[in-house]
């Protein structure tokens, strides 16, 4: 015979384990969740956002501070916005150190983190270099002495950044930064971290290519993504079920004009000034959204086989690489993981 005692705490070890096994402790849900759609054009992208809530105004909460946050990110971040604080850190460029915040300040130090580990293949300050490009409404090619009169003011190790201060000062007069490879995934992470807050128990920020989920549906379903064919338009190139992770995808394919059969798009490699050559796509999946697009980016430039090595050696770091001649690669972690279509060469 157990003592009342005994009986009290096996009783709640038992009530403690079927609520652990259910989920039932943390997420309480009394009604089926509601799973809610919404979309709205921000960072210069339509940004589509899932949320799933227990009941329909935490679903809609959850939305809306998701929109709110990218917005406010976008406010900080776009130098399409001449009052944000990146526009501030160009205007005073050469001039003088300009005050940031910790956001801004958060961007600009993970950027010079992921140049690191792309030995410089990722760069803010590019800038200049895209400008002269223009891929979107350019249809020549810039003279090789126009890009090398660039050059000075896309030197990363004259961006510096005082944490203490809060301040971010660009050396040269000319200098510009540019956080499009790495914002939209810094933006996918904070907003997933809003609908948290407000209360949505899984969900999904997809600003064009730059995805972050987190949860499950409430049908126990992974979030499934399919990847895009870089040459075939409308065609997948395989798909894969994420959970609490990032995918980010850098492509030749969006942003381009063709010159004498050659393909001009817009990321370019910081040594050449250039568009990198060696790969056609990029995927990158993380932990951080951050991580994932400044490394799409960053190992675009670098190359599949260089690349390639990079994702195996960082942790919680997956990809699938295309090479130039279409060759798919794919990492370990990936194997078994990602469903290749089946027309589809490795
Ligand atoms: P998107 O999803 O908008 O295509 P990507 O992550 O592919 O963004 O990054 C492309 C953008 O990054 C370019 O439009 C340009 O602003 C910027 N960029 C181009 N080359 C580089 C580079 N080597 N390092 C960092 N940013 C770059
Ligand atoms: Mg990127």
């Amino acid at each position: 015979m157990f003592s009342h005692r005994k009986q009290l705490q096996l009783w709640m070890s038992v009530c403690l384990t079927v609520a652990l096994l259910t989920g039932c402790v943390s997420q309480p849900i009394d009604y089926a969740p509601v799973i809610l759609k919404r979309s709205q054009m921000l960072m210069g992208t339509l940004v589509f956002v899932t949320a799933v809530a227990g009941h329909e105004a935490a679903a809609q909460q959850a939305a809306q501070s998701a929109f709110a946050e990218i917005r406010r990110l976008e406010e900080l971040l776009s130098t399409w916005i001449s009052t944000s604080e990146l526009s501030k850190v160009n205007d005073a460029a050469g001039r003088a150190p300009a005050p940031i915040s910790a956001d801004t300040l958060y961007v600009l130090a993970r950027s010079l983190e992921v140049a690191n580990l792309t030995d410089g293949g990722f760069n803010v300050v590019i800038g200049p270099a895209v400008r002269m490009w223009n891929v979107t409404e350019r249809t020549d090619v810039p003279t090789k002495a126009e890009l090398e009169s660039v050059r000075p003011l896309v030197d990363l190790s004259a961006l510096l950044l005082d944490t203490t201060k809060g301040t971010a000062f660009l050396a040269r007069s000319g200098m510009q930064v540019d956080v499009g490879g790495i914002a939209k995934g810094f933006a996918a992470d904070r907003a997933v971290e809003a609908m948290r807050t407000a209360g949505a128990i899984a969900g999904v920020v997809a600003l064009s290519g730059d995805i972050k989920t987190f949860g499950r549906m409430p049908d126990g379903q992974a979030f499934l993504f399919g990847l895009q064919h870089p040459r075939r338009e409308g065609e997948l190139l395989g798909s894969i079920e994420l959970r609490d992770e990032a995918i980010s995808t850098a492509g030749d394919y969006e942003r381009y004009f063709e010159r004498d059969g050659i393909r001009y798009h817009h990321i370019l490699d910081p040594t050449t000034l250039e568009p990198a050559r060696d790969c056609q796509s990029v995927t990158v999946i993380a932990k951080e959204g951050i991580m994932a697009d400044g490394l799409d980016t960053g190992i675009f430039v670098m190359g599949a086989r260089r690349g390639m090595e990079l994702i195996e050696r960082l942790p919680d770091v997956e990809g699938v690489i295309v090479d130039r001649e279409g060759q798919v690669h794919v990492s370990s972690g990936l194997k078994g993981r990602l469903q290749l279509t089946d027309s589809v060469s490795k």
